[in-house]
């Protein structure tokens, strides 16, 4: 016969109990805190496994519902690391980019004043080429309507 593993009594017909579907312990449903009815449900429903409180407390929840918090949790914390890392990810990289405008506008400028002064140069020497051009070209009209008129 079994007996109550919480008040050593037998469990029977008239002091109804159940079985401990994990340590196969005995109780009392009244021991076990369950209502007549309760009792009458975990009879009547087989593919319910009943356990007892000590075993129930040693059980981990398998209930996918029992784990997504935590999961949530580390989920809120890995994106508020990537968030911070993307910011400074951005900022290195406004960073970066306000240099390289800096360097770029200063090369940009000096390339600018280098050219200039180049231009400068090349237009005077084009300048002074333009004016022995010209007077070569003078003269040589010259010439030709010279011969041009003596031709015809
Ligand atoms: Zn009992
Ligand atoms: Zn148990």
């Amino acid at each position: 016969m079994a007996k109550c593993s919480t008040c050593s009594t037998l469990v029977n017909k008239n002091n109804p109990g159940l079985q401990c579907s994990k340590c196969k312990k005995w109780i009392h449903g009244k021991c076990a805190s369950l209502s007549a009815e309760q009792l009458n449900v975990l009879f009547l429903t087989k593919s319910v496994e009943w356990q007892c409180k000590t075993c129930v407390g040693k059980t981990k929840p398998t209930r996918l519902s029992c784990i997504l918090p935590d999961n949530e949790e580390e989920e809120t914390y890995e994106a508020e690391e990537t968030g911070t890392d993307r910011d400074t990810k951005m900022m290195l990289q406004e960073i970066k980019n306000e240099v390289q405008t800096t360097i770029r506008r200063e090369l940009k400028r000096e390339i600018q004043t280098v050219i200039r002064e180049e231009l400068q140069r090349s237009l005077q020497f084009f300048s002074d080429k333009i004016d022995d051009y010209e007077k070569t070209q003078k003269e040589t009209t010259e010439k030709n309507c010279f011969n041009g008129q003596t031709t015809a």
